[in-house]
């Protein structure tokens, strides 16, 4: 197990998969066109399952694939069915935006995808279209239907926006409830050279919260699970709905963070708020590479993780950090 100097443990690590997406979420990447990190750049998969096993042998139970959007990359789908047949124990989740997943349900089923996390800001399709800049809304919905008529779970991801979402929560709610499933908003955070996060369209979870509780009868859930997130959920009453904040910039969670991320060029980062990385792919293609190697690289990493909320107070820019959430992974 690794524990870092505060006293933290590692057991989850997000994966991206590419940096590569169809959407251009106004939250996530710069409004110009970005370039893409060069093909010989990204990880290759055999590499990422050499990452997986590095990180499951240090104590991960639990990856998430991200992007960029994972179902973007050509083969991710057998990718999947081949991290579950290798490492049948992992908690394998999944982030994705589900515009890419029409009549794909038996094929992620048959991978052994269980649960999807789709991220739905809206669910206006105007609206849809002004905040990720492609109308392909109705395609998500479609993936929301197909995912749970296979059988497969559902929650739901919004970044909460201040002058975009913040009509929707009767919708959102009535959503979760007629649906069954999770709905959780996001606080919007600063990060990305060009992000476009300003006090006027930050939404804090707090007045989130209070206005769902206007809306009707919420029973807060408490979580059994230490690893399970940080989601603060709340039961809709008399449904199995639920609705929820992750409240990332108002009340940091860094004294129960238990993350890693490593992006699709191989850069291990051990806090969202810090560029601070570590080169994992360099350490990949040595030529004498050896696990032990990229153990040391990951335990030593962990040692330095920084706490993020002294990140975000101490940020002079507007940004916290410089790299885009799209090349990071959310
Ligand atoms: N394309 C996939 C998707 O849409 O879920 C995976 C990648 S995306 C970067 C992962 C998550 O990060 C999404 O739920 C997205 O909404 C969230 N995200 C991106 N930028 C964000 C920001 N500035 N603040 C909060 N959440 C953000």
């Amino acid at each position: 197990m690794l524990m870092d100097r505060h006293g933290r443990t590692v057991s989850y690590l997000r994966l991206s998969v590419t940096d590569r997406c169809n959407l251009r979420c106004l939250y996530c990447r710069p409004a110009e066109s970005v370039s893409y990190i060069p093909h010989e750049q990204i990880l290759t998969y055999e590499e990422m399952t050499e990452i997986v096993a590095v990180a499951q042998s240090l104590g991960v139970h639990k990856v998430r694939l991200t992007g960029g959007e994972p179902f973007a990359r050509r083969d991710f789908i057998p990718f999947v069915a081949q991290l579950h047949e290798r490492f049948p124990g992992l908690d394998l989740r999944i982030t994705t935006n589900a515009t890419l997943l029409g009549g794909r349900m038996p094929e992620l089923k048959a991978a052994g995808i269980r649960t999807l996390n789709i991220s739905l800001d809206t669910l206006d399709a105007t609206t849809f279209a002004a905040i990720t800049g492609v109308d392909v809304h109705a395609k998500v919905l479609a993936a929301v239907d197909e995912a749970l008529a296979a059988g497969i779970r559902v929650k739901i991801n919004a970044v909460a926006l201040r002058g975009f979402n913040d009509t929707e929560l009767p919708a959102f709610m009535d959503f979760a409830r007629r649906y069954g499933i999770d709905v959780r908003f996001i606080e919007f955070m600063p990060i990305g050279y060009a992000c476009r996060w300003s006090e006027a369209n930050f939404w804090p979870a707090e007045e989130i919260v209070a206005a769902l509780q206007r809306l009707g009868p919420l029973l807060p859930e408490t979580n059994a699970d230490p690893h399970s997130g940080p989601a603060r959920m709340y039961r809709i009453a008399g449904s199995d709905g639920r609705v929820g904040v992750i409240s990332a910039v108002s009340h940091h969670f860094c004294a129960s963070c238990n993350r890693l991320r490593v992006t699709c060029d191989g850069r291990l980062r051990t806090c969202l708020f810090s560029d601070k990385d570590y080169d994992v792919l360099g350490v990949l293609r040595r030529p004498d590479y050896q696990r032990e190697m990229l153990k040391e690289l990951v335990a030593q990493a962990n040692e330095e993780k920084p706490l993020g909320f002294e990140l975000l107070a101490a940020r002079r820019r507007k940004a916290v950090c410089q790299r885009v959430m799209s090349a990071i992974g959310g």
